[in-house]
């Protein structure tokens, strides 16, 4: 089923406990994209970049079998530049610099190829331009998924709700969702933005894995318990890949299969942060994404008779 992802491309600098790094490619979309293409065998992006992002990046994803006629290339114009520094406990971040750059003024042509797409995952990134991209695809697709973050709900609030209220499914952290519906307990919290839009929300909570609410029902899928975590930047993009991958490769969207699909998210997601940037991502092999499956399989497996 045709997956068409939008969201950031960007330079990152990343500083965590284990080392530092210099601009190095990242963004929403980019980690997406990637994670993602392990389920489909053609994704379609729609993002901005500018004159000083390399050619080599963009192969990188094109050597994934994602599709780059929507990635727009401004001449003279600077990519969107984000930097963060984590803590300690590696579960919380100091976002250092966001140059908006050539997302400040994005306006996102949606090719012809891509107006069959049946699945679309907006990547984090303005709510504006995600909402522009629903408007400009002549058939709304069987499932749109929207991703987010607190710098758009400080800046960007309105745009952000009405957003919303056009997509299938939220994933954002338990820090946005309480910052969003301004309540500490994460139940109380799904039910007031569901009331929002979006009949399924996905909260991500880092190290400890991630809660899926449908209307009175929820589901929590766990993180795996890894002996190191090197960079956790872009684990939520990744889980969010991995999630809307396996949804558009089993064309299957009902509550079953989305738990499927969340316990595929977060095994891409565990690999996303074992080393820096996309590394870990940019060259999976099949055989380590099945056995990864497996332990999360076997780590909430038991038998009890009640
Ligand atoms: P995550 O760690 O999953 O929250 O995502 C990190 C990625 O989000 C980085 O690669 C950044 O380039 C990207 N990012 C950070 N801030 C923004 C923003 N305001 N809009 C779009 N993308 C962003």
């Amino acid at each position: 089923m045709s997956l068409l992802v939008v969201g950031s491309v960007a330079f990152d600098a990343i500083e965590t406990p284990f080392g530092k790094t210099d601009k190095i490619i990242g963004g929403a979309a980019t980690y997406i994209s990637l994670s993602s293409s392990y389920f489909t065998e053609q994704v379609n992006l729609i993002a901005v970049v500018g004159e000083d992002f390399p050619k080599s990046d963009i192969e990188l994803l094109e050597s994934h079998g994602v599709d780059t006629e929507g990635l727009q290339i401004k001449k003279g114009e600077k990519s969107f530049f984000w930097s963060g520094k984590y803590h300690n406990d590696m579960n919380t971040r100091d976002t250092l610099v966001t140059e908006l750059n050539v997302l400040g003024n994005f306006d996102p042509i949606v090719p012809e190829a891509y107006q069959d797409c049946e699945y679309l995952m907006l990547g984090n990134l303005s709510p504006k331009v995600q909402s522009t991209v629903i408007s400009r695809l002549k058939k709304r697709p069987k499932l749109i998924v929207m991703d987010t973050m607190n710098f758009w709900m400080d800046i960007a609030l309105d745009d952000l709700k009405e957003t919303m209220t056009m997509v299938d499914v939220l994933s954002i952290n338990d820090e946005e969702a309480r910052q969003l519906s301004g309540e500490y307990s994460l139940v109380k919290a799904s039910k007031k933005i569901m009331a929002m839009g979006p009949k399924y929300l996905i909260i991500k909570k880092g190290e400890h894995g991630a809660l899926l609410f449908h209307g009175s029902k929820v589901f929590l899928a766990p993180a795996l318990p890894l002996e190191e975590v090197f960079d956790p930047t872009g684990a939520g993009d990744t889980f969010a890949g991995g999630f809307i991958g396996y949804l558009a490769s089993t064309n299957d969207i009902s509550f079953e299969n989305m738990k499927r699909a969340i316990i595929y998210g977060s095994a891409m997601a565990s690999f996303c942060v074992e080393k820096f940037g996309t590394e870990r991502i940019s060259n999976l092999p099949e055989k380590e994404l099945k056995s990864r499956v497996k332990e999360f399989i076997d780590l909430v497996q038991f038998e009890v008779t009640v």
